[in-house]
């Protein structure tokens, strides 16, 4: 996996406007005809990620007003059903074709369902958003920026947020490390973008830098896919 040029950002908004987004919209899909075994098996990874987001959103509370931030959207799989919870949602993505393809699942899943609101969808890079918002949430996007640039991105998700962060990422160990490097030796046609690892340890540090804690953690594990997904909430 090499990077073709540009820095990662672009790279990653092109790849996520082209070819990763047919992939991942598939990926992140219902249908399963022209969906290979190792694509449905992150799938169900990714699914239990957003799942145990929503648990440990719901543990905290209803969800019923409270304002949430979903940077880096994708197709809106964690969006809309925190909208159906009541939430206030705010989604935004680097991708116009991600945040086309949200809009029009919410669309379908939401319109017309009494007292739910719509998500509000932006083409934005998550480092230009604004405001502040009782929660924050950042799935599986970290994934395509190196440790420092990620440690940025998680800086400026934390001054958006009052209450609490939620971040996943794909762990490095060893263990992965190793299987990522076995990947790269056999890459498909299919995948395009560089993905980084992060050290849980290294994210921990980033946010107690911030003045924040981890208060809960989770780890979500498939064939093919593994993520650390973390709570986050101001440390005082
Ligand atoms: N969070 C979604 C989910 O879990 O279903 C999507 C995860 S997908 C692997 C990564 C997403 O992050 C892509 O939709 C991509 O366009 C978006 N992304 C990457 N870098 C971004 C950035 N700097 N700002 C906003 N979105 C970004």
């Amino acid at each position: 996996a090499q990077e073709i040029g540009g820095t990662d950002k672009e790279v990653v908004r092109d790849y996520f406007n082209t070819t990763g987004f047919d992939r991942w919209k598939k990926i992140y899909g219902e249908a399963t005809e022209g969906v290979n075994k190792v694509q449905l098996d992150i799938r169900i990874g990714h699914s239990k990620t957003v799942e145990n987001a929503i648990l440990m959103l719901k543990d905290g509370g209803p969800l019923a007003g409270v304002s949430v931030c979903d940077a880096g959207c994708g197709t809106g799989n964690l969006a809309i059903p925190l909208a159906l919870e009541g939430a206030i949602v705010t989604a935004n993505d680097i991708s116009a074709a991600m945040v086309a393809e949200a809009r029009q699942q919410a669309e379908e899943a939401i319109r017309g369902v009494e007292g739910v609101r719509m998500p509000e969808f932006e083409v934005k890079d998550l480092e230009e958003l604004e405001g502040k918002y009782h929660t924050v949430v950042c799935l599986d996007v970290l994934i395509h920026y190196p440790q420092e640039k990620a440690e940025v991105m998680i800086a400026h998700l934390a001054s958006l947020a009052e209450k609490r962060l939620l971040l996943s990422f794909a762990p490095k160990t060893t263990y992965y490390s190793l299987l990522k490097r076995l990947g790269e030796l056999f890459p498909g046609p299919s995948k395009a973008t560089r993905a980084y690892l992060h050290a849980e340890s290294d994210v921990e540090r980033a946010l107690e830098r911030l003045g924040w804690r981890v208060r809960k953690r989770g780890f979500i594990s498939t064939q093919f896919y593994f993520a650390k997904l973390l709570e986050a909430v101001p440390a005082a």
